[in-house]
């Protein structure tokens, strides 16, 4: 019986380490796990490539992906839209991948919404402390955007008691480690195994029947 993949969301403040993970966890396991790549407004960073981190998108060619109905969700975050195209998605679940969407929280909660089954886990650094100083040490944005992140994740802190599981990214391979039991433990949820159920359910009902 072909197994369908768990979609998962990981969602956690800007700067606590949920890229590095990704690209640590897709490297160590790239059969097991599959990426989405979202859209975004947002300009790309040096070393980012379109179609690689990001679907880099005008506002209006953003805005008719929302009009096609192209997007499983899609939110604002300071100052720019980003999104999850459904169809990437869809195709790598039914081949059997974890599918992983790296979105922020409104977006993980409408994702929820619409498919209840999705395990939801935040990432968080160690401190708030050591959360700026990776977030300036990146080196990606200037001050005020790190003002305006940083003022994000205060909102963001509200909302953890939404997820399943936090994750505290303080050494990279033991967070990856951890991530990847959790999903691996959420395989054997009876939930998610109801299919097996009732097969093994029929087949020993034929056995007593002496079939
Ligand atoms: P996010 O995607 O959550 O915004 P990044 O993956 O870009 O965060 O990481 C932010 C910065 O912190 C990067 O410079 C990255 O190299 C660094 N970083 C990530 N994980 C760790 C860690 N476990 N310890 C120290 N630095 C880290
Ligand atoms: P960044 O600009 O640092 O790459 O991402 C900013 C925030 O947008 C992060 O919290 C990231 O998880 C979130 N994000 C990235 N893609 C999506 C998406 O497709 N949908 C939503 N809702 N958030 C996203």
């Amino acid at each position: 019986m072909a197994k369908k993949g768990i979609l998962i969301v990981v969602s956690g403040f800007s700067g606590a380490g949920k890229g590095t993970i990704m690209k640590q966890l897709l490297q160590q396991y790239p059969e097991h796990y599959a990426l989405s790549i979202s859209a975004t407004t947002r300009k790309p960073r040096t070393g980012e490539t379109d179609g690689v981190e990001y679907f880099f998108r005008t506002r209006e060619q953003f805005e008719e992906m929302i009009a096609k109905g192209e997007l499983i969700e899609y939110a604002q975050y300071v100052e720019n839209y980003y999104g999850t195209p459904q169809a990437y998605v869809n195709d790598q679940l039914a081949a059997g991948k974890d599918v992983i969407l790296e979105i922020e929280i409104q977006g993980a909660l409408k994702v929820k919404e619409k498919f209840p089954q999705t395990l939801l886990m935040f990432v968080s650094a160690p401190s708030a402390e050591e959360l700026k100083n990776r977030l300036v040490g990146r080196g990606t944005e200037d001050m005020d955007t790190i003002r305006a992140r940083l003022g994000r994740a205060v909102e963001e802190s509200q909302g953890i008691e939404n997820y399943d599981y936090i994750v505290i990214n303080d050494m990279l391979e033991k967070c990856v480690e951890e991530i990847h039991a959790i999903v691996s433990s959420e395989h054997s949820r009876v939930s998610r195994n109801i299919n097996f159920i009732q097969q093994i359910r029929e087949e020993l009902s034929g056995f007593s029947k002496g079939e």
